[in-house]
């Protein structure tokens, strides 16, 4: 391993012995999702007495615990996902990632954990997809950043932490559902919540995902791509999906997604959606929505279109709903023409195709 080059904070320890060109450039044909990563990493320390040092990019290795991490007991964890996209004329775009700093910081302090300053949040993505930057696959695909915070000082006894890790790890990846453009379907989940007020579905930890793949498991048990949850108090309201926000179409011209009001991510391409929406003239209302009614406007007509939309998948229209009590179609079944209109313009932006008027692009 040799230190060629520092940043200001950033120590930068290439690989001696990354992935072949011709390994890399075979992997990158078919990344998947999640499956494969690059030779490099980010890691850097925080200690009670320190503060946040050793801030590095080294190469891709497991790291070492003790049996004793805080983390393996009491699940003090926090993570973001983002992706950097390659733009036709070569240059490299990541897409708001200041929202991420900002959503990383907001899930720290519902955890107890410090902040990383935003400042180092976005130099240490950039550094490692500077250096990593033979992986961003083109066309379609692109390379998911995960950078993520942990617990890491041994002790047993339930208190915040001296100690964490943060570390950043990346993957090209190609579509997150198997089928495509093709319309997702959804189970609508009436046992398991995924969070409750004053409780931490705000936050991006860990624990939220481990207790929402039972839920999962239900749905894919149902035949379904993704499970929905209902609220914590009356098993009645839309909140989201396992892993992305959910807007749905009406005949007149509006759209409806469920507020943020503390147990639902605050999604950036939900907020993202919310302006390009407004910016088409539609009527965006960020208001309950319940499962109820959900039923109810299928049936008339009323709702023409419903989506889930995050960073992995972008937009994906959701076609059918399958819940206890039976199933109905969204639409026609198909992904609707606002949802792939919305989905062509957050690519075109993301990818640069399109002059980026907002600032969303760095
Ligand atoms: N909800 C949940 C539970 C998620 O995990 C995600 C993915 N981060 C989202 C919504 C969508 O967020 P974003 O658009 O920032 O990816």
């Amino acid at each position: 391993m040799t230190a060629t080059s520092t940043s200001p904070e950033i120590t930068i320890e290439f690989h001696e012995s990354p992935v072949s060109d011709a390994d890399r450039i075979k992997a990158l044909e078919t990344p998947g999702f999640g499956k494969i990563f690059t030779d490099h990493m980010v890691l850097a320390r925080w200690t009670a007495d320190k503060g946040w040092h050793d801030a590095k990019v080294t190469p891709r290795r497991p790291l070492e615990l003790d049996p004793a991490s805080a983390v393996l007991h009491y699940a003090q964890e926090i993570f973001e996902g983002m992706k950097a996209y390659k733009a036709d004329d070569g240059r490299i775009l990541l897409f708001r990632p200041e929202e991420n700093a900002r959503r990383f910081a907001q899930s720290a302090a519902r955890m107890a954990m410090p902040a990383v300053p935003e400042e180092l949040f976005l130099k240490a993505v950039e550094e490692l997809v500077r250096v990593d930057k033979n992986w961003i696959p083109s066309g379609d695909a692109s390379l998911y950043l995960r950078p993520f915070m942990f617990a890491n000082e041994a002790f047993l006894g339930v208190r915040p932490a001296q100690e964490y890790i943060f570390c950043i790890i990346a993957s090209p990846v190609g579509a997150y559902f198997k089928g495509g453009a093709k319309a997702v379907s959804l189970w609508v989940e009436t046992t398991y919540t995924r969070a409750a007020a004053g409780g931490t579905g705000a936050a991006k930890c860990g624990g939220n995902y481990a207790a929402s793949l039972v839920a999962q498991a239900e749905a894919a048990k149902k035949d379904c791509d993704q499970v929905v949850f209902l609220d914590a108090a009356e098993h009645r309201w839309v909140e989201e999906l396992g892993g992305m926000n959910v807007f749905f179409v009406m005949n007149d011209g509006s759209v409806v997604t469920p507020p943020l009001g503390g147990t639902i991510l605050p999604g950036i391409t939900r907020a993202s959606v919310i302006v390009l929406a407004k910016e088409k003239g539609l009527r965006v209302d960020e208001r309950p929505y319940s499962f109820e009614e959900w039923q109810a406007d299928a049936a008339s007509g009323k709702l023409v279109e419903a989506f889930a939309c995050g960073t992995a998948a972008v937009l994906a229209g959701i076609g059918l709903v399958r819940h206890a009590a039976g199933e109905f179609k969204v639409g026609d079944g198909q992904t609707g023409k606002l949802t792939t209109e919305l989905r062509q313009q957050l690519v075109s932006l993301q990818k640069g195709v399109t002059n980026d008027e907002r600032g969303w692009t760095r």
